[in-house]
């Protein structure tokens, strides 16, 4: 069913509540990452504080990390001057390419990879597109054209399925 392909297989409010210790009680060693609404809004061109921290974090725990993104290369090679990481602009998601190309330079097998990002038919599609697990974050700071809206849309019915079947999940660990 398409809303089940779709859901994420994590939801967090922020980029940084996917801690280290939570990425790897869940087995994730390493993560593929979306910048623009994700990590910060379209018009920060350069990483903030708490995305610097957070990065630091990941490094101290072996995480490694990489950005695919769909932006340009300028924007990208920009937010990540301070961060380092490897980096594929105009990563092209859904499509696989890049996508398959960061997993290749992260090194760590696809089941202990995941991508994180703002956009269920951008961002978990790509990472269902190479059997990555998925978690997403709202926008930071979503845009407003009709197209973005009708994106918002569509996502509505499988965020819908991801918090009644998260819900059931959650209460069946706690039994
Ligand atoms: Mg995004």
């Amino acid at each position: 069913m398409l809303r089940r392909y779709f859901s994420p297989d994590q939801y967090f409010e922020k980029f940084d509540d996917a801690t280290p210790a939570f990425l790897l009680r869940n087995g994730i060693r390493a993560l593929i990452l979306d910048i623009d609404n994700t990590l910060a809004p379209y018009e920060e061109p350069e990483p903030n504080e708490r995305v610097l921290a957070w990065f630091s974090a990941l490094k101290e725990n072996g995480i490694s990390a990489a950005f695919v993104s769909n932006n340009d290369h300028e924007r990208v090679s920009r937010f990540n001057q301070k961060i380092g990481i490897p980096m594929y602009p105009k990563g092209k998601k859904p499509l696989k390419k890049f996508m398959r190309r960061a997993i290749q330079a992260l090194g760590v097998p696809p089941e202990n990879t995941a991508i994180m990002g703002d956009q269920i038919f951008t961002d978990v599609w790509a990472g269902r597109n190479v059997g990555i697990r998925c978690i997403v974050v709202p926008p930071i700071k979503d845009k407003t054209d009709p197209f973005t809206k009708f994106k918002r849309l569509l996502e509505r019915p499988v965020m819908r399925y991801y918090r009644k079947h998260h819900k059931e999940e959650t209460e069946n660990n706690e039994e």
